[in-house]
């Protein structure tokens, strides 16, 4: 087995916000926050949804569907367990990949008790026609099936418990006009601050019994992509460096050694986010480059980049999206130790971080 690999594969996944078995291997993952009053963060979307939740417990209904929006990891899974809970219902998790017929759709349905929460991840996913059978059901609290082929077809119509469909996904403009219009309430979760991400890191360390102090909470957090997945998992990774090099405790110091060795940037950048940032750089002269190019050029998917890599890079200003691409800045260049000639002519001045 080649090792070299396995460790280009621990690290490259590290700072990926999508969920690897160690975020998720516990179904009853002790970072998840149950109660809105745990959840940090997010205040506005905290604000609306308990209003929109007492309104309904006051009038003895289940809650309108919602649709959360936003990047991986910034604790849409978390929020509608919480709508579950802070509603008193049971919630059925599933994904719009997993839904594959529209039967597998009617059985989840069907077994709903009154008041449910049916959870979606990735529901721009879903198939055209499941998403036909979801319609009415969201709508009416009923679905119509039919069984069997030609004369022997029979169309039943099923009345359904009315349930709250919680969707999440990463992309909502990738979702069908008839699909957004029938959630009521529509929430966009943001990248979260650095102070907030800190509070977030001690909160699970405290879960953890891991011994940290401010200034490691604060280290940890400015070094995460304002995504809580990741910080969790760096506090996880930089426990291990404490541990076994300084004591135990979580200090600034020993935070960013851990942090170096695992090559993420001050800023939070990992080998990738450079990869794709120089090779913008380097083969296309700053950009613009065409999406799909570039992901060609690195090697990556499309809907990574998307997804994963560019919207901390955007939020920092490391990145534009322009209508003929995507392109580079000067802050980028001047952080990667790059030359920025109005997106042209760009030469190193110096070696980038970490020697890469
Ligand atoms: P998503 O569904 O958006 O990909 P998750 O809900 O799975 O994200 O969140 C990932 C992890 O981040 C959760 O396990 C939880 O521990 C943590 N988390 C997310 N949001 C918050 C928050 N607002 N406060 C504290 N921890 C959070």
């Amino acid at each position: 087995m080649d090792t070299t690999q396995n460790e280009f594969d621990f690290e490259s996944r590290i700072m990926d916000t999508e969920a690897i078995p160690e975020d998720t291997e516990q179904n009853d993952n002790p970072l998840r926050p149950k109660i809105l009053d745990e959840y940090i963060g997010q205040e506005k979307v905290k604000q609306n949804l308990s209003i929109y939740m007492e309104a309904a417990r006051q009038r003895k209904e289940s809650l309108d569907h919602v649709l959360l929006y936003g990047p991986p990891g910034l604790g849409k899974t978390t929020l509608a367990g919480i709508i579950a809970n802070e509603m008193g219902v049971s919630i059925r998790i599933t994904s719009g990949p997993a839904i594959e017929k529209p039967g597998d759709l009617a059985a989840l349905l069907t077994n709903l008790n009154p008041g449910d929460v049916l959870f979606i991840d990735e529901i721009h996913r879903l198939s055209r026609a499941v998403e036909e059978i979801l319609y009415p059901s969201m709508e009416d609290f009923s679905i119509d099936i039919i069984t069997g082929k030609g004369q022997m077809a029979a169309s039943y119509h099923l009345p359904l418990p009315k349930f709250t469909l919680v969707g999440a996904t990463t992309r909502a403009g990738q979702l069908t006009a008839p699909l957004r219009d029938r959630f009521g309430v529509v929430l966009r979760l943001e990248l979260y601050s650095p102070q907030e991400l800190a509070t977030i890191i001690k909160r699970s360390a405290g879960i953890l019994d891991i011994a940290i102090d401010d200034s490691g909470a604060e280290e940890i957090a400015s070094r995460c992509r304002g995504t809580p997945r990741l910080a969790n998992r760096l506090l996880k990774r930089v426990r291990d460096f404490a541990q076994v090099l300084s004591g135990g405790v979580i200090t600034k110091e020993n935070a960013r050694t851990a942090l170096q060795s695992l090559e993420i940037d001050e800023l939070g950048l990992d080998q990738n986010d450079r990869r794709m940032l120089e090779a913008i750089i380097k083969y296309y002269k700053g950009g613009p480059v065409g999406l799909e190019t570039l992901a060609a050029a690195i090697g990556e998917e499309a809907v990574t980049i998307e997804d994963v890599y560019e919207p901390y890079l955007m939020q920092i200003g490391f990145l534009s999206r322009t209508p003929r691409g995507r392109c580079i800045t000067a802050a980028a260049c001047a952080h990667l130790g790059y030359d920025f000639v109005g997106g042209a002519n760009i030469k190193p001045t110096q070696q980038s971080l970490f020697g890469n």
